[in-house]
C-alpha cells in the first residue's frame, strides 16, 4: 500500500502534523525530493519537533524513515538535525534510517552560491531561503554534484572534487569576486561525515521495492505544495524541485511502482514564503490578525509568511495537479476569529472573472475577488467528531469542497496530533 501526502497550496499546511498522525499504522515514511529549505513542525506528547531533512516517521519507534534519490541533502545540517533529536531521545540508526545512495548532497559552497546571488539581486532577490537548493538542483542537471553514495567509494570521489572544485571558482571567485572553494577543505569535509553516514546509505529502491513485495506500508512525505512546484507552481517564484505526487515514486527511488492513495494537505486560509505573486493576499493590520492568529513564521528561517484568505482558485488547481483522492483541511481553528470570513472565490483578468488558474505570468493582473461566509466565532480546538463543530464550520468546510471539487477526509483543529475530527 502506498500513501502519498502533499501539499496542495504553498507549503507549510501542516503536512508534518499529518504524516505524523497518519504514519501510526505505516512501516515506511520516505521523504523524496527537496532539502532542508522547509520545516515540517509536529508536537507530539514527546515534545515539539522542528523537521528539516528527517521525515516526520523519525518520531515513531516502528517506522523506518528513508531519504529518496530526489532529496538533496545537506550532510551537515542532517547530523546537526539529527543530534537535536537524539539530544530529546529520538532513536536514530541505520536501522530505522535509509539515505539514498542515489540522493545528492547540498555542500557548503551551494549555501555561499544562494547568498552570494541573492545578495547581487538585493531589492530584486527571489526570497531565497538561503540553503543552496538552487545551485545543488542546477549541479545535479549539470551532473557535476555529489551524491550520497560516492563517499562509499572515496578514491573516486576525491578525483572529482579536485574537477569540480576548478569549475566552481570560475563563479565563486572569478564571477562573484569570493575567495575561492579550497579542495582541501572540500575533500575534509565529504571525508567526516561520509565516515558519520556511511552505513546509512544504501540503495533505498532496492529495500522500498521489497518492503512493498512484503505487503508493507509505505508512506511519502511531501514537502512545499503545488504552487511551489518548479514545473506546475508559480516559476520563477518556486522551489526547485517537484513537490507532486505523481514524482514521489521516482523520487523515492521505486519508479515501478504506483501510488494507491494521495491526500493533499490544504490550509483553511493561505500562506506563503518567499516572493512572487499571491493573488488573495491581506496586507496591513488585516494581514497582522491574520498571521498572529495562525502563528505565521517560517519554521527553517523564522521568516514572517505572507498570509491571505483561503484560495479557491489556486487550491482547485493544487488538488488537480496533486491528483488528491481526499483532502485534510488544517488549521480550522485559526479562523474561529473572524465574525466574517472571506474566501477568494475567483480572480478578476483584464476585466474578466476567471476560476481556472492562469498561467503564472497573468497573476500579476490578476486581482482577489472575495466573498464573504458568517464566522463561527467559537473555540473549535476542542472539537473532535463532526457533529461538533458548528453549522457555520460545515457551510465553510462544504463550500470549499464544492468549490474545489475534493473530498475533504479530515479536518484540523489544532497542532496537536488528537486535534483532528474524521469525515
Ligand atoms: P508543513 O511544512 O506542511 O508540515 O507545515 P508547518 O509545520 O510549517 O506548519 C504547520 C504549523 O501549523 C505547525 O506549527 C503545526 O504544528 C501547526 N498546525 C498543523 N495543523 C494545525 C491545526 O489544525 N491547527 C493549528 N492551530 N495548528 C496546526
Amino acid at each position: 500500500m502506498l500513501t502519498a501526502i502533499c501539499g496542495i497550496n504553498w507549503g507549510d499546511e501542516g503536512k508534518g502534523k499529518m504524516v505524523d498522525l497518519l504514519s501510526q499504522d505505516q512501516n515506511v515514511v520516505c521523504r523524496y525530493q527537496g532539502g532542508n529549505n522547509a520545516g515540517h513542525t509536529v508536537v507530539n506528547e514527546r515534545g515539539k519537533f522542528i523537521l528539516n531533512l528527517l521525515p516526520s516517521g523519525i518520531l515513531r519507534e516502528n517506522v523506518v524513515n528513508v531519504l529518496g534519490c530526489g532529496m538533496v541533502i545537506d550532510i551537515k545540517h542532517l547530523t546537526e538535525e539529527a543530534a537535536r533529536l537524539r539530544e530529546k531521545g529520538v532513536k536514530i540508526t541505520p536501522e530505522n534510517l535509509k539515505i539514498s545512495d542515489r540522493a545528492v548532497i547540498t555542500m557548503p559552497y551551494h549555501v555561499l552560491m544562494d547568498c552570494l546571488e541573492e545578495d547581487r539581486l538585493a531589492g530584486k532577490k527571489f526570497g531565497s531561503t538561503r540553503r543552496g537548493i538552487a545551485p545543488v538542483y542546477s549541479d545535479k542537471y549539470m551532473k557535476k554534484a555529489f551524491r550520497m553514495g560516492e563517499l562509499l567509494h572515496p578514491d573516486r570521489l576525491f578525483e572529482r572534487v579536485r574537477e569540480i572544485v576548478e569549475w566552481k571558482n570560475l563563479t565563486v571567485e572569478k564571477g562573484y569576486g569570493h575567495a575561492p572553494i579550497s579542495v582541501d577543505e572540500t575533500i575534509a569535509y565529504l571525508k567526516e561525515y561520509g565516515e558519520i553516514w556511511k552505513d546509512y546509505i544504501c540503495d533505498t529502491g532496492l529495500y522500498l521495492d521489497r518492503m512493498h513485495k512484503e505487503g508493507k506500508k509505505i508512506m511519502f512525505e511531501a514537502q512545499l505544495g503545488a504552487l511551489k512546484d518548479i514545473d506546475f507552481g508559480i516559476y520563477p517564484y518556486t522551489s526547485s524541485s517537484s513537490t507532486i505526487a505523481a514524482y514521489a515514486p521516482i523520487g523515492a527511488g521505486v519508479p515501478n511502482l504506483k501510488l494507491d492513495r494521495t491526500i493533499g494537505i490544504m490550509k483553511a486560509y493561505s500562506s506563503c514564503v518567499g516572493e512572487g505573486p499571491f493573488t488573495a493576499e491581506y496586507f496591513g493590520e488585516k494581514a497582522d490578525i491574520l498571521r498572529e492568529a495562525g502563528g505565521e513564521y517560517g519554521a527553517a528561517t523564522g521568516r514572517p509568511r505572507r498570509v491571505g484568505p483561503f484560495d479557491a482558485v489556486a487550491s482547485a488547481y493544487g488538488v488537480r495537479c496533486q491528483g488528491a483522492d481526499e483532502v485534510v483541511l488544517t488549521k480550522l481553528d485559526i479562523l474561529s476569529v473572524y465574525d466574517t470570513i472571506e474566501i477568494c472565490t475567483a480572480y478578476e483578468l483584464d476585466g474578466k472573472i476567471i476560476r481556472d488558474f492562469p498561467y503564472p505570468d497573468a497573476l500579476n493582473r490578476c486581482k482577489p475577488v472575495f466573498e464573504s461566509f458568517k464566522g463561527w466565532k467559537c473555540d473549535i480546538s476542542k472539537c473532535r467528531k463532526k457533529e461538533e463543530l458548528p453549522q457555520e464550520a460545515l457551510d465553510y468546510i462544504a463550500f470549499i469542497e464544492k468549490a474545489c471539487a475534493c473530498k475533504i477526509s479530515y479536518v484540523a483543529v489544532g497542532a496537536e496530533r488528537d486535534a483532528v475530527i474524521k469525515f
